[in-house]
Parts: C-alpha cells; sequence; structure tokens
C-alpha cells in the first residue's frame, strides 16, 4: 500500500504538487493520470524519497521508503529508461543491480525472460530501442519480487505489442495481490488498465475514483441529428433536461434525450431526417471534463505532447 499524505513541493516560485493526498491499494492496477506538467513524476519522486517534499510525507506499506533496509524487495520503481550504462550489457546491469541486494544470478535469468530480453542478454544496453531500453528497465523494477510497483509512463517508446504485454504483466501482477501504481497522460491506455484512477491537474487532487465511475461522470450520450428543417426540430425538442446546439444549419446535437425520442418528434411534426446517430462519450472527454480547468497546456497540445 502506497499512502501519501498532504505532499506539496515546491521548486521556487512553481508549486508543482499542491497538499495531495492518495491512497493506493493493492491488488488493483491504480492509474495516476493527468496532463504533462500535472505534477506526476514529482509526486512519484517525493514517494521513492528522490525528492524532498516541501511538506507532508509518503509511506510504503507504512514506513517511509528511504528507511527500508533491502528497498528492491520493498519496492520495484521505472522512473527512467534511460538510467543505465550504455556500455554494460543488458545481463551486466541487471546483475549489478541484483549484486546490492544479494540477489542471485538466477532471478536476473527469471527477470529477462519474463520481460522478453533474454535473447540479448547479451548485447549492450547503449544499443537497445527505446521499447527494448522499457522492458530492461521493467526487468530492474521486479528483481527484488516487490510487493509494491510504481512505473512512471511505462509504455512510453513501446510497440503495439509492447503496450499490450506491459498491460497484461501490470493486470497480472495486481491480481497477484501487489499494489500497481503507473502514471501515464494517455488516457485511452488507462482506460484499458486501469482499475481505479487517480487524476491530477496543476498538483492537485481532481480525481480517486473508479475508472467506470469516473467515465460516468461524463457518460451522457448525444444523439446528432441531420435535418433540413433544423429549426423547426429544436423548437419541438426544446424542454426541462434537453440541450439542442446547433452545429450547422442542418445539424442538431441533442443531450438528455433518446435518439429514439428524437425519430418520434420529428415524425409527429412531420420532419424529415437526414442522419439520426448517438455518440457516447469517452475516457478522453471524461478526462478533459475533470481537467479542463487544470490544463498546463491547451488540449490540442496534448495529443501530441511526449516526455
Ligand atoms: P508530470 O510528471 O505530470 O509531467 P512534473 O511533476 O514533472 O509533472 O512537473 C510538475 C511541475 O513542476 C511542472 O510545472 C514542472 O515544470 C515543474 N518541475 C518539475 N521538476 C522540476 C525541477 N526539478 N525544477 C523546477 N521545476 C520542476
Amino acid at each position: 500500500m502506497i499512502e501519501v499524505h498532504h505532499l506539496t513541493k515546491r521548486y521556487g516560485s512553481t508549486l508543482a504538487v499542491d497538499d495531495v493526498s492518495f491512497t493506493v491499494h493493492p491488488g488493483r492496477v491504480t492509474g495516476f493520470l493527468g496532463p504533462n506538467g500535472a505534477g506526476k513524476s514529482t509526486t512519484i519522486r517525493s514517494i521513492v524519497g528522490l525528492d524532498r517534499p516541501t511538506s507532508g510525507f509518503a509511506t510504503i506499506n507504512g514506513e517511509s521508503f528511504e528507511d527500508a533496509a533491502a528497498p528492491l524487495h520493498e519496492l520495484g520503481v521505472l522512473l527512467d529508461a534511460g538510467n543505465r550504462h550504455p556500455g554494460r550489457t543488458a545481463r551486466a546491469h541487471l546483475r549489478a543491480l541484483a549484486a546490492t541486494h544479494g540477489i542471485g544470478d538466477r532471478r536476473v535469468d527469471e527477470v529477462m525472460e519474463l520481460t522478453g530480453i533474454d535473447s540479448v542478454a547479451g548485447r549492450r544496453a547503449g544499443s537497445f530501442s527505446l521499447g527494448m531500453g522499457q522492458r530492461l528497465a521493467i526487468a530492474g523494477a521486479l528483481l527484488g519480487d516487490p510487493q509494491t510497483l510504481i512505473l512512471d509512463e511505462p509504455i512510453n517508446g513501446l510497440d503495439p505489442d509492447g503496450v499490450i504485454w506491459v498491460r497484461n504483466l501490470l493486470k497480472h501482477l495486481a491480481a497477484e495481490g501487489r499494489t500497481v501504481f503507473l502514471s501515464s497522460h494517455l488516457m485511452s491506455e488507462m482506460a484499458v488498465t486501469a482499475d481505479h484512477l487517480i487524476v491530477i491537474g496543476r498538483g492537485r487532487i481532481l480525481a480517486d475514483a473508479p475508472l467506470q465511475d469516473v467515465l460516468a461522470r461524463v457518460e451522457q450520450s448525444t444523439v446528432v441529428v441531420r435535418t433540413p428543417e433544423a429549426t423547426a426540430l429544436a423548437h419541438r425538442l426544446a424542454g426541462p433536461g434537453v440541450t439542442v446546439t446547433s452545429t450547422a444549419a442542418d445539424r442538431l446535437e441533442v443531450r438528455g434525450l433518446e435518439a429514439a425520442d428524437v425519430a418520434v418528434s420529428a415524425m409527429a411534426g412531420g420532419i424529415v431526417l437526414h442522419e439520426l446517430t448517438t455518440t457516447t462519450a469517452s475516457l478522453e472527454d471524461a478526462y478533459l471534463a475533470i481537467t479542463h480547468d487544470a490544463l498546463d497546456y491547451a488540449a490540442s497540445s496534448l495529443e501530441t505532447a511526449g516526455r
């Protein structure tokens, strides 16, 4: 279990994390979601003792991580996949890491097999693609067979196979009863990986709820209707709880009614319809609704923003 208590972190005049509190429970995948610059990495670095909070504190299984006698067994961390000696082979890199905790070569072989890098164990880590480097970093995080895993943007740079592999691995580790906490700015990935979401924007927690609840917040469908008599139809549809927006001369977007209601109303008025479709909110919509006031960047830059 990871517990964060009133964590605040300032960098000069930047308030990166603002009085953040949350608990990450074992047995499920918890996603830490927010736009770039929201404070995810700062929170994670503070949890693992790499950043000193301005105030507040975090514990892993009830203890400060800095006090852990054998940290690799307590917590597996993926922070910066590029953090390895480029001249060392993948195997040598993992063996060096393992040696700091008296972990044997057999476990090194095991994690290399688990992460699919056993066939390149003898290759220098410097020659690894981003995706292979990510797998190597995950192998390092798993070395101590930790009860808790924290991964900062673990799917960055992975090919589609790799993304599915990480997703399945994290679900599997959570199903074993481990605490799995991963950050991402990719809503689509969270939608299929996380069971629970903690959403952060401008250093503040905006939501801390099961994935389904976050989706339900905005899961109101929109009926799109095209008709040459848009104005007449809009008048017929108007009523309590109904919002009708005209998006073109012959196009309306209707919230608060089902497609069937719109069809019946049009027929009663003798209005011909050229199109009648329903769209449902996605996690992207939920996320944008939640982070609306907290975005550091315009929504359009979210799509392309890397880290
Ligand atoms: P995220 O991981 O969600 O992208 P970060 O935690 O990296 O967000 O950053 C949160 C805020 O803190 C941003 O405004 C960022 O510019 C700032 N920040 C992060 N690290 C530093 C640092 N070492 N020095 C100064 N500002 C920082």
